[in-house]
């Protein structure tokens, strides 16, 4: 029997309707309408799409936005300046700087100066050593997505095997951290894993977050297995897939989230929940 779709599409409707209820509750109890703000440095055509999409997913849930476009050849010490400026605004609640940044400026140190309070993307070490530790923090948007289509599908992790394809500091490593908080036994795999595929068909869940197209074949799937496929790959021909082979893997899988429709939409959902928390935890501080 072919698998059950995870609609993110329509998961993330749903989430979306609960923060704009959420975001309504909020600003009618504090006065304080909620506020992200983002920042593009340079043209990335890609960057621009996502910016633009954000900014009016914030809107649609009842909340602010503010774009800041600055060009390409913008100093790292401007955009520090800049970030310093929008820490210290108590409009502001949320500060997003779109990655990639232009080659000159450093992303590690862009990262580091948004105040954690503020840094909804999650990125910041201080939240991602909390979310290591235990303590409370902005997870990553993605990582936090996939945890909230889980729990829509009411799948439980409790002592399952979770196999996380992809060690990144955004998808794979904060996706694989809270698995193990949810109590899932959980393996990492990378470009060095040996059998990749016999590690794979081991997995009760499987996150696929490499970046290869269709990497991760349907024979690879254990029967009733959970896919979670985090891949975007525009490929030659203009078709976008995720990381895992869909038609093979939808045959043996138990559930399967689609690309487009299954991981991405989830992630701005998930935006807009670290950016009404973000306002919250502000107000309840001051
Ligand atoms: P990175 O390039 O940062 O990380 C890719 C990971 O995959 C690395 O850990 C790498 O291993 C591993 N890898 C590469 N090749 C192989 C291989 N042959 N076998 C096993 N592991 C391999 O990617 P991201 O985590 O940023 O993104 C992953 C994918 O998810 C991309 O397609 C990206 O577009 C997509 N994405 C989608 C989002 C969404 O909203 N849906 C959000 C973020 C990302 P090593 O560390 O050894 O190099």
């Amino acid at each position: 029997m072919p698998a059950h779709l995870i609609d993110g599409k329509a998961i993330g409707a749903v989430v979306r309707a609960e923060i704009k209820e959420r975001a309504g509750t909020f600003v009618a109890r504090t006065g304080i309408t909620p506020c992200l703000v983002t920042v593009l440095v340079g043209e990335d055509p890609a960057s621009r799409v996502y910016v633009r999409n954000k900014g009016k997913a914030c809107t649609e849930a009842g909340m602010l936005s503010r774009q800041i476009d600055l060009p390409a050849s913008h100093p790292e010490n401007d955009l520090l300046a800049l970030v310093a400026e929008l820490n210290a605004d108590p409009s502001v609640h949320g500060i997003l700087v779109q990655l990639p940044l232009p080659d000159h400026i450093d992303e590690s140190r862009v990262i580091e100066a948004i105040a954690p309070e503020k840094d909804v993307d999650g990125f910041h070490p201080v939240n991602a050593g909390r979310l290591l530790s235990g303590g409370p923090c902005f997870v990553p948007c993605t990582p936090l997505g996939i945890m909230k289509m889980l729990d829509h599908e009411s799948v439980d992790l409790k002592g399952k095997h979770a196999v996380v394809v992809g060690r990144s500091n955004i998808v794979g490593k904060p996706v694989a951290l809270l698995l193990l908080a949810r109590h899932a036994t959980v393996t990492i795999c990378h470009s060095r894993t040996k059998d990749l595929p016999a590690v794979v068909r081991s997995a009760d869940v499987v996150v696929a977050a490499v970046g290869k197209p269709e990497m991760i074949r349907g024979d690879w799937i254990a029967p009733g297995a959970v896919v979670i496929d985090v891949g975007i790959n525009r490929l030659p021909d203009g078709r976008l897939v995720g990381d895992v082979a869909f038609e093979e893997a939808k045959e043996t899988a138990g559930k399967i989230t689609p690309v487009p429709g299954g991981v991405g939409p989830m992630t701005i959902t998930m935006l807009l929940h670290n950016t009404l928390e973000a306002a919250t935890r502000l107000a309840a501080s001051v």
